[in-house]
């Protein structure tokens, strides 16, 4: 089989009228490039990933794919996933391995695992070792441009719908607006839901370790991105003071990166991001470190790739995602997602 050409299609959202927000950001440019990669024997593989804070990061993707990777891929195999992605490194060294070169990458290793699904009729996790047959999932709820009548609404939905764990957004201007967010979360949804809280890199060690004592005292479960992503140390210090499981890696652009926090004991949950880590291929590298180090794996964000890869995982823990779908909801079940059965990235 062989690559005959790369088809790429940019989609920008107009600006949302109230743009969803945490206490780092507002999603004020959703928008992502959809890449096809199309085959000689008729298969394509296809997916799609995107940035939503940066004004025009969508185009200059859809410009990398078009113009540098593009030439590099047709007339290749598209199942030798991992030389071509190694290939990719190296050739586009000189615009830098991470930041958006990242998540070009990614498009083209997930069309590529895509193809061999499609081309063995299996779902991807199978082909690198089906390790679960179901993953539990947790609903993002607790945004925070959300008032509290709205936040009680999206818990009564997240409920209904049978999700067994929620997250909510801290890192408000004081902590007793966060405990006044958790307590509202808490009488919706019972003592029987699990609720995570993600600062989002806001806080230092000092409030992250104040703030992290009140949270733990509440039965939070874990506490995401308390630092900035890449403050190692810190990461280590607040994890050794806290009872409660730090969990982060979101931001974070390689398996090299994790490696840090994990030989310094600062992450207790690990978070692989698709987009950020370069495609299906090395989130699930990432993970398996994370196993070697006893520490669980999650995804920053839901989705059939990302199922995918928490099915190909020992050690996986949750997947992250928003409210179900109707095409989502016959696959959930005691709220955890079956194993896609579908060839490539379909149910
Ligand atoms: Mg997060």
């Amino acid at each position: 089989m062989k690559i005959t050409s790369l088809e790429t299609e940019l989609y920008i959202a107009p600006p949302p009228e109230r743009p969803i927000t945490d206490a780092l950001r507002a999603n004020r440019h959703p928008g992502h490039v959809r890449l096809k990669v199309h085959t000689d024997k008729g298969i394509v593989g296809s997916t799609s990933v995107g940035f939503a804070s940066i004004r025009g990061a969508n185009q200059t993707l859809q410009t990398m794919v078009d113009e540098e990777i593009a030439p590099l891929l047709v007339g290749r195999d598209p199942l030798a996933i991992q030389l071509i992605h190694e290939d990719l490194k190296r050739g586009l060294e000189e615009q830098a391995i991470h930041g958006m070169t990242m998540y070009a990458l990614t498009l083209v290793n997930v069309a590529l695992w895509d193809i061999f699904g499609q081309e063995t009729g299996q779902p991807v996790h199978r082909l690198v070792g089906q390790a679960k047959d179901r993953v539990p999932a947790y609903t993002m709820v607790g945004w925070m441009h959300l008032e509290l009548d709205e936040l009680k609404a999206v818990c009564v939905r997240a409920a209904e719908q049978g999700f067994k764990a929620v997250k909510v957004k801290v890192g408000s201007p004081t902590l007793e607006e966060d405990i006044q967010r958790l307590e509202a979360v808490r009488a919706e949804i019972g003592t029987e839901v699990t609720i995570m809280v993600d600062a989002n890199q806001t806080l230092t060690v000092f409030e992250a370790l104040r703030r992290g004592q009140v949270f733990q005292e509440m039965a939070v479960f874990w506490l995401e991105e308390p630092l900035p992503a890449h403050n190692y140390d810190d990461y280590a210090e607040l994890a050794a003071g806290l009872a409660m499981p730090i969990a982060t890696g979101e931001n974070l652009y390689g398996k090299e990166e994790f490696k840090e926090l994990l030989v310094r004991r600062g992450i207790d949950i690990v978070q692989v991001d698709l987009a950020r880590l370069g495609g299906f291929s090395e989130c699930v590298a990432t993970g398996l470190l994370a196993a070697a180090f006893g520490v669980p794996c999650c995804t920053h964000g839901g989705g059939m790739v990302n199922l995918n890869i928490l099915c190909a995982l020992p050690n996986a823990m949750y997947l992250e995602t928003g409210p179900l779908s109707d095409a989502e909801r016959e696959y959930f079940v005691d709220g955890c997602f079956l194993a896609p059965e579908g060839a490539g990235f379909s149910w």
